[in-house]
This record gives C-alpha cells, structure tokens and sequence, in this order.
C-alpha cells in the first residue's frame, strides 16, 4: 500500500519538519542571516534549546531557518506549516481559513495570518518576460466580487473587482489586480510582463483591438461573433490556433476557488488569492510538478519576504 502524506514525518514532528524545510532552504547548510557568513556556524544543542538554532561565530548572533521569511515572529510549530502549506498547495482550488482552522486545531485567527503568509510565499518576484521564446501569450481579464463602498448593480461591472491575467500556453500564468480593465491597463501590463518576441492573443475587446503592444504578433478572436478559435499560417508558413482558451479555462478554476472556497475576499487581499491560484497553475501536473514538488517550491519561496504587517 502506498504511505500516506500526512504519516510523512516532517508534517507530525517539528524537528523533523525543521531538518525539511532547512535542506530546501539551505541546500548548501546553514547560512546566517545577520551577516551572510556560512563557514563558522553552529548548531546549538542542549535540553533547553529551541529546535533548530544555529549560531554564527562570525557575526555571533543565533538564528533559525524562520528568521528573515514569512515565518519570521510566528510560534506555530514547523510541522503545522508544513501541513498547512501542503494542503493550499495540494488543493487546485484553494482551501479556507475555517478549513485549516478546523484540521490544525489553531484558531481561525491563526489560520488566517498562515494563510496569508503561504500565499506571499507563492508570490513570484523578480521574474523574465513571458512568451521570450516566440510562444503564445494569452491575455484576458475576469471581473470578481464587490469594490469596497460599492453597491451591487443590477448590471455592468463598475462595481466589481477586476483581475487581468497572462497565461503563456503550455507555461505559467501572472494575474494583476486593476482598477478598471481598459487599454491603459493592457497596454502596462502586456508592455511590462510580455516578450517583444510573443504571440498575443485576446478577446476583441475595444482595448485590445486599438491597444499598442510591442510583440511579434498580436490576433485576437472576435467571441461576439461565435468565434472562439481559427487556424491562421504566419510567413513562415507555421501554422498557429488563435484562441484564448487557455486564459479562460484559468479563470474556470480561479472562479470556483474564489466563489466556492474563499467566498469573500476584500479588495485588499484580493491580489494574494490571484498569487495563491497563478502559483498553483504554473508549478501544476502538466508541467511535471505534483503535491509535494509544489509544496517543495512553496517553502523555497518563504525566503525573503518577511511580512511586518500583523
Ligand atoms: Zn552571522
């Protein structure tokens, strides 16, 4: 029979889940986060001793793998991350607070913040163009809950949250928070994200149509026109599927998560669910990445990005 996940020994030990986390962190050993220095630290032993302190001789103060990521300042134990990190990261379309507060016995206070410190954790920074290697770009938006202090209208989408999406196809998606979905947006979004060398496709929508990007080449398929996808040969005589299906089946799984699961978002928070579900799509099963991988990749992306808001 084949073992269980939640028997693995990281997720019910917190020393266990430390030595985890602290080989995926610190593929090469222990790196002080003071000062940098890696050649003259040492593990603190000892029966009073906090699980996974390190000293550094060089600069002679002690640490954890926690200190200087989203795990910096909590006191939930290492192996209750890790379970939580596994289950946002194993669940295609998110999993809520009450759930976690309910399976890791903490508070529904607790599980919020953890939550929260995962999806930055996922968020992506510091990352190249899409469509680089002459690939397709799909670009679209999807308009999502109530603006703060707006009143639900019976029609339009003034009064609704707007997220603009990228998808390479066969690759990675990056969503955006914005205010209004209009060729102002487009234009930054798709001039600051997209490759010079992509080939964008959207919908017929006005922006798009008279937008100004700068890519290889940019089709769009016209939906009013019962047109969702065509067949067209570039010069090189290759032949390319014009379509935005990709984006759309994105926006699928994001709207079920964000309409069964999540529920009510704020527009504050907003963008850290967009980061939670972009995460899940680019590290997914079809790009041979499974549960734990993600999970793997997950806790990489703690680093660096310790959150000071409480
Ligand atoms: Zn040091």
């Amino acid at each position: 029979m084949s073992k269980s996940i939640i028997e693995a020994k990281a997720l019910q030990s917190e020393a266990a889940a430390y030595a985890w986390v602290e080989a995926r962190v610190w593929p090469q050993g222990p790196v002080c986060p003071h000062c940098g220095g890696f050649d003259r630290i040492g593990k603190m032993a000892g029966k009073a001793t906090r699980i996974g302190l390190y000293k550094c001789y060089q600069c002679r103060k002690q640490f954890t793998v926690k200190v200087g990521t989203v795990f910096e300042d909590s006191h939930v134990p290492m192996n209750l991350w890790l379970q939580a990190m596994y289950l946002l990261c194993s669940s295609k379309k998110g999993i809520s607070s009450n759930q976690l507060h309910r399976t890791l016995g903490v508070t529904l206070k607790t599980a919020w913040f953890m939550a929260h410190r995962i999806r930055e954790a996922m968020r992506v920074v510091g990352v190249a163009p899409m469509g680089s290697d002459g690939g397709v770009v799909e670009a679209d938006e999807t308009f999502i809950g109530t603006k703060e202090g707006r009143r639900k209208a019976k029609s339009g989408y003034g009064h609704k949250m707007v997220v603009m999406t990228l998808v390479e196809r066969d690759g990675k998606a990056r969503s955006f928070q914005i205010e209004h979905a209009g060729r102002e947006a487009a234009e930054k979004i798709i001039g600051e994200n997209v490759s010079n060398e992509a080939r964008l496709m959207t919908d017929a929508a006005s922006y798009y149509r008279h937008g100004e990007f700068d890519v290889a080449d940019h089709e769009t398929v016209n939906h009013d026109a019962d047109e969702y996808a065509r067949y067209e040969r570039d010069a090189d005589g290759v032949e390319h599927v014009i379509h935005t299906n990709t984006v759309e089946n994105y926006y699928s799984v994001f709207k079920r998560g964000m309409k069964g699961v999540y529920q009510h978002c704020s527009e504050k928070h907003l963008h850290r669910y967009a980061a939670e579900f972009d995460f899940r799509y680019s590290n997914r099963v079809r790009l041979g990445v499974d549960d734990v991988e993600r999970t793997v990749r997950a806790v990489q992306g703690i680093v660096g990005k310790r959150l000071t808001y409480r």
